[in-house]
């Protein structure tokens, strides 16, 4: 992309009250709608033609395809949200719970079922693996613990200060940080079914179960805590929820509108200039856009301290996806035994997470995540039709020996179709009538995601809380960043905790600040 030099002069006065987010993901939206509680008058600008980010969905042929997140858990995360606006969530969106939330198949026709029920959960682990179920509770327990502070504690509170990092190191130590959600599921059951179920939900938020830290094992009490949720309507209906709330608070939502660059004027954020060549002015800027984006296009004039584009090619990106969206005509009452997530086993895990994210290889065996939201959701596809979506993780774009998918994707996409035939849904392939395929190009060219990955930077622990990009941007005063690059990272909850920590950082919006000193003063 060129950079254009801005066609008409900033002007003089800035918007004081006026605040730019780049981005109209979960986060950004978010985020906006915490700017706006704040007092500021908020533009959100995203280059999709509608809001969501990963979230958004395509419609074609009757079907609607959810095109990123399907499982919401902590749904109280997002109604204290709503809450912080005066409004209430459930008012907007119908969130349903999942029971079960997921079925795991594994080659030698084994099956684990996932539900909030614990009772029922250790019939199902009793029933794989009798003697691990001592160790299972322990496991539960760990898990509730890593939750009380990975979750609550550490991911709420900003964390840009080093001290703040300090402050935390020797519950890291105790809790053992240092070792991977695999090595700690490892530690307390022996069945090899039981390692996976309990250590592969990593994956949801871009990192590699065999190295991430342990902290995040949380997310099997979160799910037994609260649950695993469908929104009718897609994450797209939580999204343009949010767009609504940030509308009645005065703000507005541009699509189909690129940033090229954050203006810097005076040795801070002072807007933004679009590919068009306008410049938009602001207060204060928030970009939502992947912060390896935001440094390396967004800023790439600034000379960066900290996130230099060297640092950022050096870190570690999360995995890409390949992921084939499909309808299938007349299936309602076929696969019966098949619900709204499935999640297939192929018949490698460590050494295929290792071509994922160390060797950066396409692998021939792959591992799946089956939606099939039309169970739960009949607005998602024609009457008697079907909407599926099918993801495998892959490599990122940045390994040297790259994948080429223009060469691939047809090959793998026969692959995964003859798994998905002999595993799940036999026969569905003649029943196709609508298809789109994702690879990690797609998630570069429409996402602007840095290697095409899934979800930004890997949260391994050096990676994590002050190591990750700071939600208060280090290299520009009135920049602020939010969304899965950020802390506390990937994920819809993550996402939205980008937002709540946000919240608490930016300064109320300077006319808010005058109308308090006023009443102050009246009231004195
Ligand atoms: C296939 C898939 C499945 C997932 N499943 C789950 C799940 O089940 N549960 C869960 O909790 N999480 C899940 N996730 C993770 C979750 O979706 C993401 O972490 C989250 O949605 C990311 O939100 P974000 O705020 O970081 O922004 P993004 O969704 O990345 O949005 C950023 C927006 O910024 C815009 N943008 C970027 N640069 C510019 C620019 N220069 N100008 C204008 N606009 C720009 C982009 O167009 C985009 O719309 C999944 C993700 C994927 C991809």
């Amino acid at each position: 992309m060129k950079h254009t030099p801005p066609p008409r002069p900033v002007p003089a006065l800035p918007e004081a009250n006026h605040a730019i987010v780049i981005g109209a993901g979960l986060g950004g939206l978010a985020s906006a709608m915490r700017l706006g509680a704040k007092g500021w008058r908020v533009t959100v600008i995203d280059r999709l033609d509608r809001v969501g980010g990963r979230g958004s969905s395509i419609t074609q042929g009757g079907h609607r395809f959810d095109l990123g997140p399907t499982i919401v858990t902590v749904p109280q995360g997002l109604r204290d949200l709503w809450a912080a606006c005066g409004r209430d969530f459930d008012r907007d969106v119908r969130l349903v719970p999942m029971d079960p939330f997921y079925e795991i198949r594994w080659e030698d026709g084994s099956t684990f079922t996932m539900r909030q029920d614990e009772a029922a959960m250790k019939a199902e682990v009793a029933r794989l693996s009798p003697g691990d179920l001592k160790g299972y509770e322990k496991f539960l327990n760990d898990s509730e613990k890593r939750y009380w502070f990975g979750f609550e504690d550490l991911g709420r509170r900003p964390m840009h200060k080093l001290m703040d990092l300090i402050k935390v190191l020797p519950t890291f130590v105790r809790m053992r940080a240092d070792r991977s959600v695999y090595a700690h599921a490892a530690g307390r059951v022996s069945d090899p079914r039981l390692r996976f179920a309990l250590s592969f939900h990593p994956l949801f938020i871009g990192g590699d179960p065999f190295n991430v830290t342990s902290m995040y094992i949380l997310v099997s009490h979160l799910e037994k805590a609260f649950g695993v949720h469908y929104a009718m309507g897609g994450v797209q209906a939580i999204a343009e929820g949010m767009a609504q709330v940030v509308a009645a608070q005065g703000g507005e939502v541009v699509s189909q509108t690129e940033v090229d660059e954050i203006v810097v004027e005076d040795g801070r954020a002072a807007g933004v200039r679009l590919v068009s060549g306008e410049v938009i002015r602001a207060g204060l800027v928030v970009s939502n856009a992947d912060a390896g984006h935001t440094y390396t296009r967004l800023l790439r004039n600034l000379p960066r301290k900290r996130w230099t584009d060297a640092k950022l090619k050096r870190s570690r990106w999360s995995m890409g996806l390949y992921v084939w969206y499909f309808g299938t005509k007349g299936t309602r009452e076929m696969w019966r035994d098949v619900g709204h997530h499935s999640i297939v086993v192929g018949p490698r895990y460590r050494e295929h997470i290792k071509d994922i994210f160390i060797r950066g290889k396409l692998a021939d065996d792959m591992s799946l995540y089956v939606h099939r939201p039309s169970v739960t959701d009949p607005s998602c596809a024609p009457e008697g039709d079907d909407t599926f979506y099918v993801l495998s993780p892959v490599p990122h774009l940045g390994f040297s020996n790259g994948v080429n998918w223009a060469e691939e994707e047809p090959r793998y996409r026969s692959k995964m179709a003859k798994m998905l035939e002999d595993r799940l849904i036999p026969g569905f392939r003649d029943k196709i009538t609508e298809e789109i395929t994702f690879t990690p190009e797609t998630f570069r060219d429409r996402y602007l995601s840095p290697l095409g990955a899934g979800f930004s930077i890997e949260p391994r622990i050096l990676q994590s809380a002050w190591f990750r990009p700071h939600n208060v941007s280090e290299e520009l005063p009135g920049l602020y960043l939010a969304g899965a690059g950020t802390h506390p990272g990937a994920g819809l909850p993550g996402v939205v905790g980008t937002a709540e920590v946000l919240g608490k950082l930016v300064p109320d919006a300077p006319r808010r600040v005058a109308e308090i000193r006023e009443l102050r003063m009246a009231a004195e």
